[in-house]
């Protein structure tokens, strides 16, 4: 990767992003359905937001899931005048958020969902974060003075050299809660390879629907993505197209002997390995996409290639080395694609 000039506020080049984005491939316009609008509309009122969370009180005490309440059990449970009044608001529950059985009332996956974010604050606004310092390397200029920091209640990793966004995602108040500034930006670094695994397998990490991918390229090839959007909620996620290299086990168990946990390693921490001299990608062709990595430290070099799937497998040099040179003997043994090159 090269530097290349790109404003702060280019969203195209930033090397990692979650959310929803409007600058994705073209697709419908969300519609909003009657059973959207009556769902949503039956949250608006205490008394069933309270039932709601009586239902989940009483799953977290008992460590149940789907634990049952008979009517009279919610109904003492929740503030309400009578009991017709209490038993209109749970009607309206029931069906979206509450299900009913012969023997009460349990929480639905909705309802289960509404009553886990009104614990975490999800309707809150963002908690305030002081800006701090962290390790890494910035992909467009190489500088090793990146911060961490919220803008517009959003983490972003930013290169304070050259001000390029590496990492833009979305922070719920959850997240910051219990937690220094330097938690907050470690729990970021699981975050985002939580949600590269699912990625991965082609599941949506926020409503685990089907995800489409293709590789993005920016800075006329100074840096190339990988990019996931789902096909239900369009959430869109791009990552530098070095993640899916990373994660093969030969590259993890490489970088394990050189010292580096892939798993513990947030992704700003390895931009300083792509970014160095001991990474080097070679991207071929985007259509289709035909890719190399080779990571060369300590005298012993990996190769890995990626095609249009982005499925990943290491190059075997012996099978190169075969062909270019019939005389084995000075070519050092090959396993799995890992060589010795000293
Ligand atoms: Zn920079
Ligand atoms: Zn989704």
């Amino acid at each position: 990767m090269t530097a290349d000039e790109h404003g702060p506020e280019d969203a195209a080049g930033e090397a990692a992003e979650t959310g929803t984005d409007a600058t994705e491939p073209a697709h419908e316009a969300s519609e909003v359905d009657d059973g959207s609008i009556d769902a949503l509309g039956v949250l608006g009122s205490e008394p069933r937001l309270e039932i709601l969370l009586a239902l989940g009180d009483r799953e977290r005490a008992v460590r149940t899931n789907r634990y049952e309440l008979t009517f009279s059990e919610l109904y003492d449970a929740v503030d309400v005048a009578s009991s017709s009044q209490f038993s209109y608001h749970l009607s309206q529950l029931v069906g979206p958020f509450v299900a009913e059985t012969d023997d009460g009332y349990h929480l639905k996956y909705a309802g289960d969902k509404v009553v886990r974010a009104i614990r975490s604050g999800l309707y809150e606004s963002t908690a305030a974060f002081e800006p701090v310092g962290i390790p890494g390397a910035c992909v467009v200029c190489g500088a090793t003075d990146l911060e961490a920091l919220l803008r517009d209640e959003r983490f972003v990793v930013r290169c304070r050299a050259c001000e390029a966004t590496l990492l833009s995602d979305s922070f719920p108040r959850s997240q910051a809660d219990d937690r220094t500034p330097e938690a907050v930006v470690e729990s970021f670094g699981y975050r985002i390879w939580s949600a590269y695994l699912l990625v991965r397998g082609g599941v949506c990490p926020e409503c685990y629907g089907r995800v489409d991918y293709w590789v993005d390229c920016h800075d006329d090839g100074a840096q190339y993505t990988f990019a996931a959007m789902c096909a239900g909620c369009d959430c869109t996620i791009h990552l530098p197209i070095e993640v899916p290299a990373l994660f093969h086990p030969t590259a993890i168990e490489y970088l394990w002997r050189h010292g580096i946990d892939l798993f513990d390693s947030p992704l700003w921490e390895l931009f300083e390995l792509v970014v160095s001299d001991e990474w080097t990608t070679t991207v071929a062709s985007t259509d289709p996409l035909d890719a190399t990595f080779r990571i060369a430290m300590d005298g012993e070099a990996v190769e890995l290639a990626m095609d249009e799937r982005f499925e990943v497998s290491p190059v075997d040099e012996s099978l190169e080395a075969d062909l270019a040179d019939d005389d084995l003997a000075d070519d050092v043994p090959v396993d799995d694609g890992v060589s010795e090159s000293a």
